[in-house]
Formats: structure tokens, sequence, C-alpha cells
């Protein structure tokens, strides 16, 4: 058996559901099916967008492999668009979360990466609960 994470198994029937959404400041507001809150700071959501582009990004402190056969050993730098400094100044936010089938979120923040695609597990496994 291949060892999955929680976040890759298929949605179960009796998997907890998102009821509520709400905001809190600069914090996403979760109330799911099982009576659970959740509270998310933004940053936070999409520092851990699951999007191949982000993963990249944020968790790039795993060498990106000894791969040094090409290039003749000089280091090519991953070129990103980077946002301008501007983007420090006010909180992110989340814009909206546009449903995806009946597992998933799509999170569109006010600037910087929209592509995360957010399984209900996923989200639940980033914790920041306030209730049980
Ligand atoms: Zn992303």
């Amino acid at each position: 058996m291949t060892s999955t994470t929680e976040a890759d198994r298929e949605p179960e029937a009796d998997d907890p559901v998102p009821t509520e959404l709400g905001r809190d400041g600069t914090a996403l507001l979760i109330r799911w099916s099982d009576g659970r809150q959740q509270r998310l700071e933004t940053e936070t959501l999409q520092r851990q967008c699951p999007c191949a582009t982000c993963r990249e990004r944020y968790r790039d402190a795993e060498p990106a492999s000894a791969d040094s056969s090409h290039a003749g050993g000089k280091r090519i730098e991953a070129t990103l668009p980077i946002l301008p400094l501007a983007s420090t100044a006010a909180p992110l936010r989340v814009e909206r979360m546009e449903p995806v089938g009946n597992y998933a979120y799509a999170i569109r923040y006010d600037r910087g990466c929209n592509k995360g695609i957010y399984t209900f597990r996923y989200l639940r496994e980033l914790g920041g609960f306030t209730s049980r």
C-alpha cells in the first residue's frame, strides 16, 4: 500500500463540510458540519496554497534536486513574478471562495496566487480550531 496523506484521500460521505464562512479581521472563519470552528489567517492560508507554484515558492527549503548535469554547474534561478512591495502595505484578503465540486474551495485573494484548490480535508489539516 502506498502511503497517502489524509488530504489526498478521496472525500467520504461522512467527512465534515463547511456550513458557514466568515471573516474576522484578516482571518477566515469556517464553521464545519461537525460543529467545529476554524480560524485561519489569510496570509497563512495563502502561504499554504497547495498549487505547484506556491509549493515551490514557499517550500523550497528542501533542495529541488541535485541535478547539476545540465547548465554546466551554473545555478539557474527560477524567476517568478514578484509582487511589488506595495503588496505588504495592506493585509491580504480573501475576496471569495468558489466551491469546487463538493470537496474543495478555490480561494481567491485580492492579490497573489489564486490557483490553489483547497480541499476540505486540507483546510482542516491547517488547524486553527477555536472550538471543538
Ligand atoms: Zn498557489
